[in-house]
């Protein structure tokens, strides 16, 4: 089996949509639009087998109809999410058979950003995991809670970040270094956070992605990811003015921090 071509398709202003391809077979997750996954298809010459989607919102489904219409993809969703259409119903730990790519991708139920939100887990074999996370984890930070609780997105990025730590972070928009500036302020002495910083700013200079990132980075850098740490939890407290015992109080904390910053 040739191995997996993994690329983001940028769309709109700085969303993502993952394509993975192999023998001339695709499967993207996340088509806000469809015009630039036809584009990168007929370039490429894809046919596209399957679309997977992560949560309800438009900027991650706006394409579904239109790409389905033209290429007959399979669509599989969120169990309890609203969606412009859907062949297959997705549960916590179904397993997806996306067999024109040699692969499975798991089912992962990751509530916050969506009451349905999930994510998928792709082990191809011989190469890195890969996990498509739509908008819970983000390079350097994580989504608003829209529909969920801190306590649900504390278990949801403790689920994702329970994975390999090479696995490879395959999230739905480029907010990297806007999560960075926040974080360098919840931990000026981060070494592991100064030197992303740089070495992503410069990325953005060459107008190239900063992503895929890995759950390793993320563990090092991204606060949301660090809730147990003290330097987190002593700076949160800080900002705050509360004495915060609970993972759960430091995520909120950080969360509220992050949406005022
Ligand atoms: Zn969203
Ligand atoms: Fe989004």
């Amino acid at each position: 089996m040739t191995p997996l071509n993994l690329f983001p398709i940028p769309a709109f202003n700085d969303n993502y949509i993952w394509a993975l391809s192999a023998d001339g077979h695709a499967v993207v997750v996340d088509p806000g639009d469809a015009l630039p996954v036809e584009n990168y298809l007929n370039q490429h010459g894809l046919a596209l087998d399957a679309i997977l989607l992560t949560h309800h919102h438009g900027d991650h489904v706006g394409g579904v109809m239109a790409l389905h219409q033209l290429t007959g993809a399979t669509v599989y969703g969120p169990a309890h999410e609203k969606l412009p259409l859907c062949d297959h119903r997705v549960h916590e730990n179904d397993t997806i058979d996306l067999n024109t790519l040699g692969v499975t991708a798991q089912v992962i139920f990751v509530p916050g950003h969506t009451a349905g939100h999930v994510a998928y887990y792709v082990q191809p074999a011989g190469q890195t995991p890969l996990l498509f996370c739509g908008d819970t984890l983000f390079a350097g930070g994580c989504g608003r809670l829209f529909e969920g609780t801190p306590a649900q997105m504390v278990d949801s990025l403790g689920k994702l970040t329970a994975l390999p730590s090479g696995t490879r972070v395959c999230c739905a928009h480029e907010y990297t270094l806007g999560n960075l500036r926040w974080a360098l302020h919840v931990e000026p002495g981060n070494t592991a956070l100064k030197q992303r910083f740089e070495h992503d700013s410069r990325l953005r200079e060459q107008g190239l992605p900063t992503l895929p990132s890995t759950l390793a980075l993320e563990l090092e850098t991204n606060p949301f990811c660090r809730t147990s740490q003290l330097d987190v939890v002593r700076a949160t407290c800080e900002h705050s003015g509360q004495q915060l015992t609970t993972q759960e109080q430091v995520f909120a904390c950080l969360r509220e921090w992050k949406n005022t910053f």
